[in-house]
C-alpha cells in the first residue's frame, strides 16, 4: 500500500524507466494513432498541391482542406482525452 520510500533511483534504473515512464491507456493510443494517420494524409494531400494542374487544383485543395479538418478533429479529440483522462500526465513514481 505504501508508495516507495526509497531515495532517488540509481542511474541505470532511471534510464530503464524512461522508456516506460508514461503508461497511457488504450484509448489514448487509439487517439494518437488516429492523429498520426490524419497528419499523414494531410501531409500527403498537401504534398501534391504544387503538382496539381489548373483544373485539378481545386479538387486537390478540397482534399487537403478535408484532411486538415480531420487532423484538427483528431488533435482536439486527443487533447480532450489528455485533459479529461489523467493517463498521460502520470509520473513514473506512480508506477508501482
Ligand atoms: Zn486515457
Amino acid at each position: 500500500m505504501s508508495v516507495s520510500t526509497m531515495a532517488a533511483p540509481p542511474i541505470r534504473l532511471h534510464a530503464r524507466r524512461s522508456q516506460a515512464q508514461k503508461t497511457p491507456c488504450a484509448e489514448w493510443c487509439a487517439f494518437v494513432e488516429l492523429y498520426r494517420l490524419a497528419a499523414k494524409s494531410f501531409s500527403d494531400a498537401v504534398e501534391v498541391l504544387p503538382y496539381a494542374p489548373g483544373g485539378e487544383f481545386n479538387q486537390a485543395w478540397q482534399r487537403a482542406e478535408r484532411a486538415r479538418k480531420n487532423l484538427d478533429e483528431a488533435r482536439s479529440a486527443l487533447m480532450r482525452h489528455e485533459y479529461t483522462h489523467d493517463c498521460c500526465t502520470r509520473t513514473e513514481a506512480s508506477n508501482a
